[in-house]
């Protein structure tokens, strides 16, 4: 009889419980799937909060077209490491992590080389891209594996339920603040207070602005000065917005739906910075850019040098997200409150009830 031959463990894929959009109109249910064998510069991950981003919502319903099922969304992932691959530098078993939107890239372009992977016209985004000949599945899961080098390391001073916002939310209002220097002396408006908005609030006022919040929830005023807001404007009011006309050096759009964008808030030459996806593209108000010069931009989510240098700046400035902890069976209710604005500020899943 020859001896049992046990495979190398690498070698091996995993099972791992998570919630799947199956159809883009039907609830996320429980899924068992496989996850990839880890390779020699693999990390396997145990998920302990994920959060859930408005972007898992258009992707699970496939707004944004090209969705593949089942999908298991989720990028806003913090965990503890259970498995390194042989080449594994960076991380040990038993470190704190975090996985933001993305998992693989090109590491040869001229985006991958200034440390702009997001950038990368072959980035692999954490779910919904295709890496190793599958599609790839998120962080509503107990478990992932992914490239160390698309893995950050979560400080030790903050929170982990807390923490895993910024790994998407914090990231992309983080970035285009601190690509286009915000700092103290300006005055900068966010537009909508739910997850991005909410973080949007708290960096640029760490940052030194002064921030001013444009919301159509009359009932988030007392939250948005307790986040750090100066003042809050009630973007359904055409007399409110009136008499802040011109007064913005920034105005960060975080806004998921079509809506009318602020510009007359800018002072001459202020900068309109969109991060939001709404289904429907903007209709573009031209006249109201070149009546003051104004400038239009976007930024997606951020590097992986970046994301470790929000997670820095988060903890050297305390600054975490507000959060609703849920359970898995709660991600479809969950979902309906985003869709309803009523969120304060974002909903994280303890991974441990998939
Ligand atoms: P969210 O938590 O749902 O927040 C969006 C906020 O926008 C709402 O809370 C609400 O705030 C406001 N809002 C909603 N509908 C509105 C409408 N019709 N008119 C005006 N304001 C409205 O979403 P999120 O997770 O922060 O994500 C926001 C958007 O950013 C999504 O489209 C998401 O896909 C996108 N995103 C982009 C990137 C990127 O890299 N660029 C990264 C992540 C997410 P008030 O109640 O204050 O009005
Ligand atoms: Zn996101």
């Amino acid at each position: 009889q020859p001896p049992a031959i046990l495979p190398a463990i690498s070698k091996m894929t995993s099972t791992t419980q998570g919630y799947a959009a199956h159809a883009k109109d039907t609830p996320l249910v429980p899924f068992t799937f496989e996850r990839r064998a880890p390779l020699p510069t693999d990390v396997s991950i145990d998920i302990l909060f994920s959060g859930i981003c408005h972007s898992d919502i258009h992707t699970a319903r496939s707004e944004w077209a090209g969705t593949t099922y089942p999908c298991v969304p989720g990028h806003e992932i913090v965990g503890r490491v259970s498995h390194v691959g042989d080449k594994v530098t960076k991380y040990k078993v038993g470190d704190t992590v975090g996985v933001g939107c993305m998992v693989g890239s090109c590491h040869a372009c001229d985006a991958c080389s200034k440390d702009l992977e997001q950038y990368c016209s072959k980035s692999v985004f954490t779910y919904n891209s295709q890496q190793h000949g599958e599609n790839t599945k998120g962080g509503y899961s107990k478990h992932i594996v992914v490239d160390e080098s698309f893995v950050v390391r979560i400080p030790s001073n903050l929170p982990l339920d807390a923490c895993a916002p910024l790994l998407c939310a914090g990231i992309t209002v983080y970035s285009p603040l601190a690509h286009w220097k915000v700092s103290a002396g300006q005055r900068v408006g966010i537009v909508g207070l739910g997850g991005l908005g909410h973080m949007a609030v708290k960096i640029a006022k760490a940052m030194g602005a002064e921030v001013t919040v444009f919301s159509t929830s009359a009932n988030k005023v007392e939250s948005a000065l307790k986040l750090g807001a100066t003042s809050v404007v009630i973007s359904k009011d055409k007399n409110a917005l009136a008499a802040v006309a011109g007064k913005f050096d920034v105005i960060l759009d975080t806004v998921s739906q079509d809506h009318d964008l602020l510009f007359d808030q800018l002072k001459i030459d202020g900068l309109y910075i969109v991060v939001g996806i709404p289904e429907t593209p903007y209709t573009l108000p031209a006249g109201r850019l070149i009546f003051g010069r104004r400038s239009l931009a976007g930024s997606l989510i951020g590097g992986i040098k970046e994301t470790q240098d929000m997670l820095d700046f988060c903890s050297k400035h305390n600054i975490i997200s507000d959060i609703e902890l849920v359970k898995a069976d709660y991600i479809n209710t969950a979902y309906e409150r985003v869709l309803k604005s009523d969120v304060k500020y974002r909903f994280v899943i303890d991974a441990s009830t998939f």
